[in-house]
């Protein structure tokens, strides 16, 4: 019986792969059998590393995605130096914090050129590929702040708001052409990320008393929502976003 789990032959994307989620996620999408271009602007050489003691095929794709100025050239050099895309993981982001009557403009530009806008031109590249090929999977990370509000984050939850927005847009603009766009919104995992909030020991007890899983995620707890979502086992899943929160969002 074949597995329908299984990626082999399949070549991933992943934006952000030298460390936190998006390392796990590279590194899941191996063990599943994929071969990953390991996208971002600090070399993934780690997850290179764990990727190839699995056997399989890794490359760095060197880009800063704080510009859509890279998207070309994350394509073809993927292409060309793994031979194919099938899979398309837009995990790079970042965040900033200060109270809304202070943000800046600057900080308001950063968070969504990185988290928003370049993750719709880089679906878009990949999108036009896979249209052609007549299969592909995006899976965009998303956030709790997808569904709710946050705090002292606006550009950030502005972002991660429109990247549900935005997989369901080509969720149904793509579906037919046996493109799948799902997201996974992970709840509070402990990468650089959320380095300051676990380093605020109110901010950690609060967070801490609403999980009901009772620990902050690990980056590997987003590996097989990830490895589902890129499988034929999820072939007709479209324009969801997948929570993996421990619990957060059910209290
Ligand atoms: P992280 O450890 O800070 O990783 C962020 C990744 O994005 C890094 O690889 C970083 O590269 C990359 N990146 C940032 N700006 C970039 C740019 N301009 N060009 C290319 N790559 C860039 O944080 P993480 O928690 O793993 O975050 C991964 C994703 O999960 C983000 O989209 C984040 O919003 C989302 N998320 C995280 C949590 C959480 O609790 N941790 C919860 C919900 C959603 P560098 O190392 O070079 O900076």
């Amino acid at each position: 019986m074949t597995n329908p789990f299984d990626l082999s032959g399949r070549v991933a994307v992943v934006t952000g792969a030298n460390t936190g989620i998006g390392q796990a996620i590279a590194v899941a999408l191996a063990a599943a059998g994929a071969d990953v271009a390991c996208v971002g602007r600090t070399p993934a050489e780690e997850t290179v590393a764990k990727i190839v003691a699995l056997g399989r095929r890794a490359q760095i794709v060197s880009a800063d995605l704080s510009t859509i100025a890279p998207i070309g050239q994350v394509v073809d050099e993927t292409l060309s130096r793994l031979g194919r895309l099938d899979i398309l993981v837009n995990n790079a982001g970042i965040i900033r914090r200060a109270d809304a009557v202070d943000f800046t403009e600057a900080d308001w530009d950063a968070v969504i050129d990185t988290n928003l806008k370049s993750v719709f031109f880089l679906s878009q590249a990949a999108g036009r590929h896979m249209i052609a090929q007549g299969k592909g999977r995006i899976i965009n990370i998303a956030s709790m702040l997808t569904f709710q509000g946050g705090i002292r984050v606006p550009s950030y939850t502005a972002s991660k708001a429109g990247v549900g927005g935005l997989t369901k847009l080509l969720a149904n603009e793509w579906a037919r052409h046996g493109v799948t766009v799902n997201a996974i919104a992970p709840g509070y995992i402990a990468t650089n990320n959320t380095a300051a909030l676990q380093a605020d020991a109110a901010r950690n007890t609060a967070i801490l008393d609403r999980i009901p899983a009772a620990r902050w995620g690990a980056p590997e707890d987003l590996g097989g929502a990830a490895v589902f979502l890129a499988s034929d086992a999820a072939a007709y899943v479209q324009g969801h976003i997948l929570a993996v929160d421990g619990g957060w969002l059910a209290r």
